[in-house]
C-alpha cells in the first residue's frame, strides 16, 4: 500500500467496518483514559513516522477507548449518531480542506451554507429573510443569538457595545426559565454581564418556563433594555416552553427573544409534534444543534437570527485586507459566527438534508419520539419502575429507585455494554434518563435495553 490513495482506501474500509460493528458491539469502551494514554505513546517523536504506521499506532491506540455513542444503542445526554450522508460528506469536507471564512477563500462553503440554511429555515419553520451562522454547536449558537440581542437591546437604548463595550452602559435585564440549559450562562458570562445578571423565572412542574410568571416580571420596570431566553426542549423532560406565549410577553416589553433550541426545534420539522413548539417563527433568534437529532458528525449547529443586518454587526469583522470585498458583498460564513478560518460545516448538514428530505427529517423526529414510548412503556412493566415525565418528545425520566440503587444499577447497565445512559438529578430525585436521537436505533434495540436495564436492576435489588 503506502501513499496517501492506499491510506485513504484503507480507511474508508476500517470506518465501514467500525460502522457496521456498532450495530452488534457493546456501547462502553473497554479502556480508561489513563491506561489509553499511555497506548497513544511516552515522549515527543523525535524524527518523522511513516503514513501507514501512524494510522496503525492511532486505530491501535484508540479502539479501545471508543464509545459506541455512532451506534443504535446509545441514549445518553442528547448525542445523535452521522446520517451515512452526512458522514460521507463530512469526510470529503476534511478532504477538500477548505476555509470557509468568506467567498474569496471558498465560493463552494459559502454557497453551500446558503442553499443548507434555506432548507434548515424551511425545516424549522423559521422566517426565510434570518441569517444562519453555521457554528460549532448550540453552545456557540447560544452566545451569537445573546450577542446578537446584547447588541439590539443597548442600540435601542441609544448605546454601541460594539465600541463602548459593557462599562458605564444601561443594565441589561436577562431573563432565562430556572431550567435553563447550563450554556445559557457559559454564554451570559462570556458576554460580560455575569451569571448574576440572570432572572430566573420560574419553571412549570413539567421544566417549561412559567409563562405567565415570565409576563409578569416583564410588565415590572419595562423599560429597560431586556432580553428573554426561552427554550425548546428541557434535557430531562424534553418540555418545550410555550413559545407564543414567551413571543407575546417579551413583544409587550420591546424585548429580543432569544430560544435556546438545540434539540427541541426539531420538533417542528414534524407534523405530529410541531404543536409543541408553536410560536417560535416569533422569536429573534434561535440556536439549534446539527449534531444531535438532524445526525450530522460533530462540530455542527446553527446560530440564526431574524435580523441579519444586527447579527453581523455583532459578529463580524472587517480588516484592510478584506475590505476591498466588502462594498456590496454578501453576508455569510465568518460574518454570522465567533470565528474566522473555519470548517466548511456546510457540506454535511446539505448532505443530511439531501438525503432525508422533508418526509425523512419528519420521520426521524416521530421514530425517535414513538422509541421514547416503546421504552417507556417496557420500562413502567417492570415491577417497581415508574416514568416520571410525560414523553412528549424523545426524553424519558426513570426512577428504579433510591439515589444508591439508580447509581449501582446505571452502573451497572454501563459495564454490562448492551446500551449506554446516563442518569440525572431532577427535582431533588436520582432518576435515569433516556435519550433517543439516533435514526439507526430500531424497536429491537428498545426491546433489548429494556431487558438488560431490567436485568441490572434484579441483580442490584438482589444484592441489597
Ligand atoms: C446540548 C444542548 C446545548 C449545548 O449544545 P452543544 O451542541 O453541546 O454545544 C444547549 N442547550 C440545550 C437545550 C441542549 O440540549
Amino acid at each position: 500500500m503506502g501513499g496517501l490513495r492506499g491510506e485513504l482506501s484503507r480507511v474508508a474500509q476500517l470506518v465501514a467496518d467500525y460502522r457496521e460493528r456498532l450495530r452488534g458491539a457493546r456501547v462502553a469502551p473497554v479502556a480508561g483514559r489513563a491506561e489509553l494514554r499511555s497506548a497513544f505513546g511516552g515522549e515527543l517523536p523525535g524524527s518523522p513516522t511513516p503514513l501507514s504506521q501512524v494510522i496503525d499506532e492511532l486505530v491501535a491506540a484508540a479502539t479501545p477507548g471508543l464509545m459506541g455513542s455512532a451506534g443504535p444503542r446509545y441514549f445518553g445526554f442528547v448525542v445523535g449518531g452521522s446520517l451515512d450522508a452526512a458522514l460521507v460528506a463530512d469526510v470529503l469536507t476534511t478532504g477538500w480542506d477548505q476555509n470557509a471564512f468568506n467567498e474569496a477563500l471558498s465560493p463552494a462553503a459559502m454557497a453551500v451554507e446558503d442553499v443548507a440554511g434555506r432548507w434548515l429555515k424551511e425545516l424549522l419553520g423559521l422566517p426565510a429573510s434570518a441569517s444562519v451562522g453555521f457554528v460549532t454547536g448550540a453552545q456557540g449558537a447560544n452566545t451569537v443569538g445573546l450577542a446578537a440581542a446584547r447588541w439590539w437591546v443597548l442600540h435601542q437604548a441609544g448605546w454601541d457595545v460594539g465600541r463602548n463595550g459593557l462599562f458605564g452602559a444601561p443594565r441589561v435585564r436577562l431573563l432565562a426559565g430556572a431550567e435553563r440549559h447550563a450554556t445559557i450562562d457559559r454564554a451570559v458570562r462570556l458576554l460580560g454581564f455575569g451569571e448574576h445578571a440572570i432572572e430566573e423565572v420560574p419553571a412549570l412542574p413539567d421544566g417549561a418556563m412559567d409563562t405567565d410568571a415570565l409576563a409578569l416580571a416583564l410588565s415590572r420596570d419595562s423599560g429597560s433594555p431586556t432580553i428573554v431566553c426561552a427554550q425548546a426542549g428541557n434535557v430531562n423532560t424534553g418540555a418545550c416552553d410555550d413559545l407564543g406565549a414567551a413571543a407575546d410577553a417579551a413583544r409587550g416589553a420591546n424585548a429580543w427573544l432569544h430560544v435556546d433550541g438545540a434539540f427541541g426545534m426539531w420538533a417542528a420539522a414534524s407534523p405530529r409534534t410541531r404543536e409543541l413548539v408553536g410560536g417560535i417563527e416569533r422569536a429573534d433568534s434561535w440556536a439549534c444543534d446539527g449534531h444531535k437529532w438532524l445526525n450530522v458528525p460533530y462540530d455542527s449547529g446553527y446560530g440564526i437570527c431574524a435580523h441579519p443586518d444586527v447579527h453581523a454587526t455583532a459578529m463580524g469583522y472587517t480588516a484592510s485586507y478584506l475590505t476591498g470585498q466588502v462594498v456590496g458583498r454578501e453576508f455569510g460564513g465568518g460574518d454570522f459566527v465567533a470565528e474566522s478560518s473555519r470548517r466548511a460545516r456546510g457540506f454535511a448538514t446539505w448532505a443530511a438534508i439531501r438525503s432525508l428530505g422533508r418526509s425523512g427529517v419528519a420521520d426521524l423526529v416521530d421514530r425517535s419520539c414513538a422509541l421514547a414510548r416503546r421504552f417507556a412503556d417496557g420500562l413502567r412493566a417492570i415491577d417497581g419502575v415508574t416514568i416520571v415525565n410525560d414523553v412528549v418528545l424523545n426524553q424519558v425520566l426513570v426512577r428504579v429507585g433510591d439515589e444508591d440503587t439508580t447509581n449501582r444499577i446505571n452502573r451497572l447497565v454501563q459495564d454490562e455494554g448492551t446500551l449506554w445512559l446516563g442518569a440525572t438529578s431532577w427535582r431533588g430525585e436520582r432518576l435515569l434518563r433516556v435519550s433517543v436521537s439516533n435514526w439507526s436505533t430500531t424497536e429491537e434495540d428498545v426491546d433489548r435495553c429494556v431487558e438488560a436495564i431490567a436485568r441490572a436492576r434484579a441483580a442490584v435489588i438482589a444484592r441489597k
